[in-house]
Order: C-alpha cells, then structure tokens, then sequence
C-alpha cells in the first residue's frame, strides 16, 4: 500500500466521520478514559435497524387481532352449524311427534266412528246389550296381529308400523261393519213387509182351510183366511208395512182393507166395523187401520183376515210367529 493510496482512505474516513459525535466516558477516581466514537453512519444504521423492528412489531400485532377475530368468527361459525344442525332435527323431532299426534287422532276418531257404527248395526240387528260385542266379533276374524299394552314397543319405526296396521284393520272393520250395516238395513225392511204379526189380539174363531158352511147350507166350503175374535170396536192394526190397496165395502167381506206389503204379498182385512186408513195411503206395522165389527157376510162380530200371495190365500199361521 502506497502512501497515496492511505492518505485516501483516512480523507474518506474523516468525512464519513464528519457530523458524527463522541461520548467521553471518565471513571470516577482511576482508569482509562473510553471514548465511544458515535459517526452520522452509526445513527442512521440504528435508526433504520429501529424503524424495522417497529414496523414488525406494529405489522405482528395487526395480524395477531386479524388471527384472533378470525378464530373467534370460524368459532362461531362452528357453533352456529352445530346449532342450526341440532335445531333442524329438533324440528324433524317434533313434526314426526305431531305427525303421529294427529294420526293417533284421526285413530280415536275412527274408534268413536265404529263404536258408532257397531250401535247401528246392533239397533239395526235388535242386539241390545247382548254379550256380542265388536271386540267378539274382531276376536273371531283375527287379520293383523296387534301387540299387547304391556309389551308396546319402544322403536319409533316400529310404533308407526303398529299404528299403521291399527289404522289398516280399523278400515277393514269399517268396510265390514259398513257391508254388514248395509245388509242389516235392507234385512229389515224385508222384516217390516213381512205380515208376521197378529193383526189383533183374541181368539181364533176359525182356522185356514176347508169347513162346513157356517152359514147353514150344504158341503163344504174353503175358508181362505182365519177368523179372530176380541170385542166389536177392538182396533186392528195392520201386520206389516204397505199401501193400502183397497179401503171400502166389498160384498161378502162388508168393509174391507186391502194392503200391498212386497212380491206380491198382501194382507186382507174384513167385516170391519169403521176403516181408519184411504186408498194409496203408506201404513207401517201395527198402525191401527180399523176396527172390529160384524158388516157383511158375518155370523157375528170379528175379524176376517187373510194373507195373499201373488192372489193366491196362504195360511196366515205360516207367517205368525
Ligand atoms: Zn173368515
């Protein structure tokens, strides 16, 4: 190294060094005075080397809080899923419980409709009270096998079945007891046009069949009815439901009702003594529909009564009970 070339550098040094300070520290009794040399490139190194650090730190604590408000939020998040996830099947919980609340409704309903239909058919069927009961009736056509109280099942799924086939069998029933209704009513009016009753109450004077002429006379005559004898003005009632055919004097027979009951059958009532009913009007079984009386072909007071069918006399005795 020349000595240009030193002179140079310690040129340079002395200007770096320009604008720099010293701090002189003198120890109190002995020792050596230190100088610390502080030059304009030291200060700025420190500042630039501080404003780093500040602007990391400053940059450090922003994304911190960005960190946490993101934790805290995707926290929340979860939370809110779990939340809304729980509530939805709550929801689906409590729709299924109404669900089967209003089904299990819909089912006492049916059961009241039954218990309804079961008194019709048996007013219809005159059961009264007797001991056969639905429960009787449902124990002898078994269909669909139903679990005891005590042994209810604690499955969800399987309640529903139960229901299911509950809800099932009480439709069959109510078809059944719906037919079986059905039959019942038409049986019925059947039965009330049927003249199965005594017209009035006494004692039979003259039976069905061939007998002496009662009139005096020769030979025998057919008597196409039977005679019943109460006490003049009894009334007589008519022994089913019908129209009255005919209401008026008729020969022989002096007041006479005629009724047409069904298929041709018909009942016949004479020797009246006052007719209650006119021609073409309805009369149900055991309305009064005269009275008894001696007018006509009569050897005293009764009545005739007979029953035709298809015009033909039959044996009214064939009809009572
Ligand atoms: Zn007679």
């Amino acid at each position: 190294m020349d000595i240009e070339e030193h002179r140079r550098k310690l040129k340079k040094k002395r200007i770096s060094e320009r604008g720099g300070f010293s701090l002189i520290i003198l120890p109190h009794y002995q020792g050596k005075i230190k100088v610390i040399r502080i030059t304009r490139r030291k200060i700025y190194t420190a500042l630039t080397v501080f404003v780093i650090v500040i602007v990391m730190l400053v940059s450090f604590a922003f994304s911190y809080k960005n960190l946490n408000n993101e934790v805290a939020r995707f926290k929340g998040m979860k939370l809110n899923d779990v939340v809304a996830a729980q509530s939805k099947e709550l929801q689906a919980a409590q729709d299924e419980v109404t669900k089967t609340k209003t089904e299990l409704t819909s089912l006492k309903e049916y059961v009241v409709y039954l218990s309804s239909l079961e008194k019709q058919v048996r007013s219809s069927l005159k059961l009264g009270n007797s001991k056969v009961s639905l429960d009787y009736v449902l124990s002898k056509t078994p269909k669909a096998k139903l679990q005891s109280s005590n042994n209810l099942p604690t499955d969800v799924a399987q309640l529903l079945s139960e229901q299911n086939n509950v809800t099932l069998l009480a439709e069959d029933r109510a078809k059944t007891l719906n037919l079986l209704k059905g039959a019942a009513d038409e049986y019925n009016v059947l039965l009330a046009q049927t003249p199965n009753v005594w017209p009035l109450h006494g004692y039979i004077s003259s039976p069905f069949g061939w007998r002496t002429n009662p009139f005096g006379g020769s030979g025998w005559q057919f008597h196409t009815g039977i005679d019943i004898v109460a006490y003049y003005g009894a009334p007589i009632r008519a022994t089913a439901d019908g129209t009255v055919e005919y209401a008026g004097w008729f020969g022989g027979y002096g007041n006479f009702v005629k009724i047409y009951h069904r298929d041709g059958i018909e009942t016949c009532y004479g020797h009246l003594s006052k007719i209650a009913v006119k021609r073409g009007e309805h009369v149900k079984k055991g309305q009064v529909i005269g009275y008894e009386g001696d007018t006509g072909l009569s050897t005293g007071p009764h009545l005739h009564y007979e029953i035709r069918v298809n015009g033909t006399p039959v044996n009214p005795m064939d009809y009572l009970k």
